[in-house]
């Protein structure tokens, strides 16, 4: 499925907002996917394909040694060969072996129509970390210097814009409502007047935490088998491209000379979408998130001022997963030797123990290969 057949606008470029004397520009595209649109195609692909669908929740499944049974809410039982959970972070039927921990990205936005914005149509607004509009608040200041959100825009036109404030990860993930403050305050700051709202979302994405038990008889995709990225919160394009890896297996395995079958074959379609390769890349994802997860308003504000300095195809690559292990350690060491001295020695205090965690994680995974 090519997600670029399903945007509905497109930006040459984005610009970030560090505080009010440091704006990056970045000279990457940026499109938004029309949700709409990609769920009616991929529904259309699997009506052309004879995909059959059963409306009902799956609430228990049975194995046997070549077959599984997935019990619904409606009493009706459905006979599979392979069954794959896409179930989302509700993890319905995806089994794991470690306490689940993850960060929240939590985010409150709305898509609406307002007197006027200022901001430039052509530039989306990737983060804007600035604080000025709290000043008048210095509870809601204080808060956001040790927990951070910034604002993300997609402008539309002079007056249709969609806003949202995000906290980009925190443990326990920030409240809504404590977003929806900061919002206020930062659009009339802005000098934001909405007229009215077309439509508005409360996004909260567990990001990180354990990985499922690996293989496992059900196979999994996206949220509840662990592809959201750790650091960025991002899933959709990632899982949009594993899914023909998933696809794939599923057909070698099952047409494979060897006939495998029951937890054979989903061993198979495991490794195919959790590769070695994959899994460490993930542990550096994860100790990206550690790391975001101790700094505060300054601390952030300084990791994204290297970030965005670094060669574009270091921040691309990692925005995007598409660094592996040996260029995400160059990534490291190239983010470090942009920091600021006081951003080394935080990146050093705050990122040790992450570091030593990582390494661990790393070869323990590594020994089981
Ligand atoms: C407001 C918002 C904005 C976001 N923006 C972005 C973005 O810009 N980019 C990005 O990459 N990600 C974004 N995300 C995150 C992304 O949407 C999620 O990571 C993604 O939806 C997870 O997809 P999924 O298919 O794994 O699960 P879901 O989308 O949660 O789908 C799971 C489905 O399984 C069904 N289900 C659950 N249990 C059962 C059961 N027992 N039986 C049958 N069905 C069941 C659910 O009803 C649901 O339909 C956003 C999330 C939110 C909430």
């Amino acid at each position: 499925m090519d997600l670029l057949d399903c945007l509905d606008t497109t930006w040459s470029g984005a610009v970030v907002f560090i505080d009010d004397n440091s704006k990056k520009s970045l000279d990457r595209p940026y499109g938004r996917v029309n949700r709409k649109q990609l769920k009616s195609k991929m529904m259309g692909k699997c009506i052309c394909n004879g995909v059959k669908f059963h409306q009902a929740k799956v609430i228990k499944v049975i194995h046997e040694e070549t077959k599984s049974f997935l019990i619904c809410n409606d009493g009706v039982t459905v006979q599979a060969t392979v069954v794959l959970d896409a179930t989302g972070f509700s993890r319905s039927l995806i089994q794991y072996d470690k306490p689940y921990n993850p960060g929240y990205q939590v985010a409150y936005g709305i898509l609406a129509e307002v007197e006027e914005h200022p901001f430039d149509v052509d530039k989306m607004l990737f983060m804007d970390w600035r604080d000025t509009h709290l000043n008048s608040n210095q509870q809601l200041k204080e808060k956001n210097s040790k927990i951070p959100t910034f604002l993300y825009a997609m402008p539309f036109s002079a007056n249709r814009i969609f806003l949202e404030e995000t906290s980009l990860v925190a443990r326990p993930g920030l409240l809504i409502d404590d977003i929806k403050e900061r919002m206020v305050l930062r659009l009339k700051h802005l000098g934001i007047k909405v007229t009215s709202i077309e439509e508005d979302e409360r996004c909260v994405i567990p990001m990180g935490g354990p990985l499922p038990v690996l293989p496992q008889r059900v196979v999994g995709i996206g949220g509840t088998a662990g592809m959201v990225h750790p650091s960025t919160g991002y899933m959709v394009a990632r899982t949009l491209a594993a899914a023909p890896i998933v696809a794939k297996a599923i057909i070698k395995y099952l047409g494979s000379e060897q006939g495998f079958s029951g937890n054979e074959l989903s061993a198979g379609v495991w490794k195919d979408l959790w590769p070695i390769e994959r899994r460490r890349q993930r542990e550096f994802f994860c100790f990206g998130m550690d790391v975001l997860l101790k700094l505060d308003l300054q601390g952030t504000r300084r990791f994204f001022s290297a970030f965005f300095d670094l060669e574009p195809r270091y921040w691309h690559g990692f925005l995007s997963s598409r660094l592996f292990l040996p260029e995400l350690i160059t990534f490291g060491l190239s983010l470090f030797s942009h920091a600021s001295n006081v951003s080394r020695v935080e990146i050093m205090a705050k990122g040790t123990v992450p570091l030593v965690n990582m390494i661990s994680n790393l070869i323990q995974d590594g020994d089981k290969d």
